[in-house]
């Protein structure tokens, strides 16, 4: 008995300080103590409530977001907010895109599993990571090098052997893997580049936002007997296609 009482006693006081610290921590902010199983369990009231109920059905297009965890895809101090409704800033002035954005152009490409997908934009590797789950391969392309270099460390970790990442500028397309099944353009210039719309296979389908930085369409494009037919889907605000130099395109 009075052994068990020291040993209590002793655990207290180990215990203790880290109680102590642990409380300090959470008073600075009760977010940054997230369990996996926490992220998990908002991945997929976000796959629901953002994604599924506004109309997106698709089983497999769903399932890759149930899996995909997109707190690892934004900095670290903002992964509480990781399955929120809305884009979050990932550095360097960028923004990884709201879930359901995703979700939508993931959904108006049409995708098969065979497909062969370039993605112009890479950000933080989410979109990427997604189609990853959907398609045979993925090549994408991000201007930035330390966004290029952190989405392909990430990709990796995450043990996704089918995509490439390159550092590059994605206005002229990736014409040693071309043609593509798939092209999408998460950053906006003002026309469509001839270089993507020449890099997609007889059948294929582009979306990207088309416009001015303060005005875009989405548009999806499909390629039927050489020709482009061309729709515009909704009204967006994605960032700017730069060149090298930083100049909109
Ligand atoms: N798809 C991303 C969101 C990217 S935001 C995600 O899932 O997180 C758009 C990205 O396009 C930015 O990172 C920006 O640096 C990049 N970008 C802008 N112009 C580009 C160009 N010419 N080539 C490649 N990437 C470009």
């Amino acid at each position: 008995m009075k052994n068990l009482k020291i040993t209590l006693l002793l655990v207290g006081l180990f215990l203790f300080p880290i109680i102590g610290l642990a409380n300090d921590v959470i008073k600075d902010d009760p977010e940054q103590n997230i369990s996996e199983t926490e992220f998990q369990t908002r991945r997929l009231e976000m796959v629901e409530k953002q994604i599924r109920k506004r109309g997106i059905r698709d089983r497999v297009i769903l399932d890759s977001f149930r899996k995909v965890p997109r707190h690892r895809f934004v900095p670290e101090d903002l992964k509480y907010l990781a399955y929120n409704d809305h884009p979050l800033p990932i550095g360097e002035a960028q923004p990884i895109s709201q879930p359901y954005i995703v979700a939508f152009m993931t959904e108006a490409l049409n995708l098969s599993r065979s497909d062969k997908i370039l993605e112009i934009g890479t950000g933080s590797g989410y979109q990427a990571a997604i189609l990853g789950e959907l398609c045979d391969s993925v090549f994408t392309i991000e201007i930035i090098a330390s966004l290029g270099n952190r989405a392909k460390l990430l990709l990796e970790e995450l043990d996704y052997q089918n995509i490439k990442v390159k550092v590059g500028d994605g206005y002229l397309g990736w014409e040693a893997y071309a043609p593509f099944d798939a092209i999408i353009v998460t950053c906006a210039p003002t026309r469509e580049p001839s270089n993507l719309k020449n890099q997609l296979k007889e059948g294929g389908r582009m979306i990207i936002p088309v416009g001015s930085s303060y005005s875009q369409n989405l548009v999806l494009l499909r390629k039927a007997n050489n020709q482009l037919l061309e729709e515009k889907i909704l009204p967006v605000l994605f960032v700017p296609m730069v060149d090298p130099s930083g100049k909109k395109y």
